[in-house]
């Protein structure tokens, strides 16, 4: 076995090599093995004289098992620990430089800024199941010979080229003058006498690379190419700014719905690939990366790769091997995710995107590191050079004060009007009160019924927005009034219905499932009264009242799998139904041209919540909802039904200006000294039973008070969480709270952690987006 001589805590990566030096060979060898929430660190021989150093990964074994580990050091000398013990060697290597000093760079310093290890952030980082991997030559497929075609040579001399000839060329300098002789001629369509006739001419020339794994599928190149289109004045000027900024810098592309982000984005990218330098594009959410993923397949064929929690562990390592390859063999990439993707190896990144940049899913909220992908992005651009591009049409508060005042350290960009001048659509507001007061006691108001009911001879499309999934919100008991809650967390269960009509309970935090209809645990009543709509309820209302509408429900149960999103958008957008009904995935992202009208019901749900930032993301998915209508050439209409038609979210929806509510929000903050214009960091704790979070959380209070007064912050609670216990673990939280542009003052992770009883988990979120 392994001998095991630190703990992580005194312990940082040391320094990786950098790619392709060959470090003298040490007869120590100090590897991170993945166990535990932060992994290990064992020492092995090195009897074989294997030259690793840092940054390698090595197959080594532990009880008995073979594992993958990476190499933090190598050392000359024996550790004083292991004097006189028998020391396991390494028995190979997997793959050499695996981390690059800069990558390692960006996992110490998001490890910094999250108040958490470097081993704790690097296992967050790496895909899950790296370290799992095989040692080459075993399922991780043979080494294979590549032919790489590069130009060479300056546009002038190549004088007297073909038609095919002069494409050829010009399509290698779209991809950084490199290509795979076998993307060239496959996908891209030309012929090898083409590709010959350009060698023999010396325009060209073949290097043959050794790629570790099999053929990476993303360099397969697919069909004719999309042709860019016709920027409008407004995308030229964007398209410009980000292509001719300087490295490093961030730009806010703040384009209304409907205007042309993404072929921003794909311009960009184009130009960046040119160069021979990579882009990141990411999305919030798994739903959201199929139709990026096709256009930028349908523009750049090949070398486009995707990376995200949708995908198993084995496509995302495959996916992660692939990015190191392509960066050791100089190609260009164009990586596609969710957040996890920030931390993808690329090796010459030219442009990092977040579109939907206010998204909250961009979060990390556990494990730890608690980061945001914005935050990791703008230190990635930094430290790399990278542009970044955040694009909304309704960007956080936080990035748009970012492009403001002397202190701005990001550039607006904006695109106020729709492609072609298209309107964006009114909103109605339906009052509920009036609705009821003139006997309407249905979910959905009469504009509504008429105006969906007009759809199916217009030959158009609607989609109405339900904040929640199932059937009921809740059941209480008839005869005490008591809600049925779930055995173990202290929220409700919804009512959800089988295709038969049975109903069945399910609790939305930690998936308990019940019967529905046993007795009140309280009275012991068998007779339950349901209460509040969700997806299911809606579609069978509308069926009811709507005879020959069609309908499709679009929310976290009919989307299961990894293309469940796409397969039933595609099937809306094929015209299979009328109407979409869904939860607030409804709202991100899709372009469908015929959705004219867009509804929400029960508005009054997302207005009142608790939270700092309720009014801003409320405002922002009702926005994003009212986008989804009128893309078409057919003007569109949104419809909101509440029973607070005065509340401030509702007038700034209807004003459209989403400008003046981040004025008048970010006034309000100011004044309350909240944030942004303030920090938080919230510190969260879960533990077996509520007096054994209780007692953690109150010696966590008593050992911060006196370095957060120190540092000039204030601490509040502890308190219990808002809900209070989930999946049966108790949760409470300390709220720190301080000036902004300051440092958190925290002691060390591990002192925290140690005035934990054992069984009472932490994690530490800097910057939450719920207070
Ligand atoms: P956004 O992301 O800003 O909401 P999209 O990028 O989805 O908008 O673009 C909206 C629609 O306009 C899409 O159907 C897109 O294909 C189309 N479009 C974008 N740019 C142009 C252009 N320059 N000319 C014509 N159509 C365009
Ligand atoms: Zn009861
Ligand atoms: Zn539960």
């Amino acid at each position: 076995m392994g001998s095991r001589v630190t703990t992580n805590r005194s312990r940082s990566l040391g320094e990786a090599t950098p790619p392709g030096s060959h470090p003298e060979a040490q007869p120590w060898i100090q590897v991170w093995l993945e166990a535990g929430p932060e992994g290990r660190v064992f020492t092995y021989a090195n009897p074989d004289g294997w030259a690793v150093g840092p940054g390698d990964l090595v197959r080594v074994r532990l009880q008995g098992r073979a594992h993958t580990g990476l190499v933090i050091a190598a050392e000359a000398q024996r550790p004083a620990a292991l004097e006189g013990k028998a020391v396991q060697p390494v028995e190979g290597l997997v793959q050499r430089a695996a981390i690059d000093p800069r990558w390692q760079g960006l996992v110490e310093a998001v490890a910094q800024a999250c108040h958490t290890s470097t081993f704790r952030t690097l296992k967050g980082a790496l895909p899950p199941g790296w370290l799992g991997q095989r040692a080459r030559g075993r399922g991780a497929g043979t080494p294979q010979e590549l032919i790489l075609i590069e130009a060479i040579g300056p546009a002038e001399t190549q004088q007297g080229a073909t038609e095919r000839q002069r494409a050829l060329l010009d399509h290698l300098g779209r991809h950084g003058h490199k290509r795979l002789l076998r993307e060239l001629c496959g996908g891209d369509g030309f012929s090898r006498a083409v590709v010959e006739g350009c060698e023999r001419r010396g325009w060209i020339r073949r290097r043959r690379e050794r790629l570790a794994s099999a053929a990476p599928p993303c360099w397969t190149g697919s069909g004719p190419r999309e042709s860019p289109r016709q920027a409008n004045d407004a995308q030229q000027a964007a398209i410009t700014a980000i292509t001719t900024a300087p490295a490093g810098r961030a730009l806010l592309l703040w384009g209304v719905t409907g205007a042309g982000k993404t072929e921003v984005y794909l311009q960009a990218t184009a130009a960046e690939l040119a160069a021979g330098r990579s882009v990141l594009l990411l999305a919030p959410e798994i739903g959201l990366i199929p139709q990026l993923l096709d256009r930028c397949r349908a523009r750049f064929g090949g070398g486009v790769l995707e990376y995200h929690s949708g995908m198993g562990d084995h496509e995302r390592v495959a996916a992660w091997r692939r990015t190191l390859e392509a960066g050791a063999a100089g190609l260009p990439l164009v990586a596609i995710g969710t957040r996890s993707a920030i931390f993808l190896p690329l090796a010459r990144l030219g442009l990092v995107v977040l579109d939907e940049e206010h998204d909250g899913s961009y979060k990390q909220e556990s494990p730890m590191p608690c980061y945001h992908a914005r935050e990791v992005a703008r230190l990635r651009a930094d430290r790399e050079g990278a542009r970044l591009v955040l694009g909304s049409a309704t960007p956080s508060l936080e990035s748009w004060l970012r492009c403001r005042g002397p202190a701005a350290d990001t550039q607006l960009l904006e695109l106020p009007e729709r492609i072609a001048q298209r309107p964006l659509p009114p909103v109605r507001v339906v009052d509920m009160r009036l609705e009821l007061a003139e006997g309407n006691r249905h979910l959905i108001s009469r504009a509504l019924m008429g105006r969906l009911r007009q759809l199916p001879e217009r030959g158009e499309q609607g989609v109405v927005l339900v904040p929640r999934r199932g059937y009921r919100a809740f059941l209480s008991c008839r005869s005490c009034g008591e809600v049925v809650l779930c055995p173990h967390c202290d929220v409700a269960l919804t009512v959800h219905r089988r295709p038969g009509g049975q109903e069945w309970l399910r609790c939305h935090w930690c998936d308990h499932r019940q019967e529905a209809g046993r007795s009140c645990a309280h009275c012991g009543s068998g007779a339950f009264k349901p209460f509040g709509a969700g997806t299911q309820r809606v579609l069978e209302q509308l069926g009811e009242e709507l005879e020959g509408l069609r309908l499709l429900r679009f929310d976290a149960d009919t989307t299961r799998g990894r293309d469940g999103h796409r397969r039933l958008l595609e099937r809306f957008a094929a015209g299979e139904a009328d109407v979409l009904v869904g939860t607030q995935m409804l709202a991100k992202g899709m372009d469908l041209p015929r959705v004219t009208v867009a509804a929400v019901l029960a508005a009054d749900g997302l207005l009142h919540r608790p939270d700092l930032r309720a009014s801003e993301t409320c405002l922002q998915l009702l926005l994003q909802l009212a986008g989804r209508a009128g893309r078409g050439e057919r003007p569109g209409e949104v419809l909101v039904q509440t029973y607070s038609p005065e509340h401030p979210v509702i007038r700034h929806l209807v004003d459209g200006r989403y400008g003046n509510f981040l004025e008048a929000e970010a006034a309000l903050r100011r004044r309350g000294e909240l944030v942004p214009f303030s920090r938080a960091c919230l510190l969260r704790l879960a533990g077996p039973s509520a007096s054994a979070t209780a007692t953690a959380a109150a010696s966590l209070a008593t050992l911060l008070r006196q370095p957060v007064a120190a540092g000039g912050w204030s601490l509040i609670g502890p308190a219990p969480a808002p809900v209070a216990r989930v999946a049966g673990r108790s949760r409470w939280q300390l709220l720190l709270h301080g000036p902004a542009g300051t440092a958190v003052p925290l002691p060390p992770e591990i002192e925290l952690r140690d005035c934990l009883a054992k069984g009472v988990s932490l994690a530490i979120d800097p910057d939450p987006l719920e207070l």
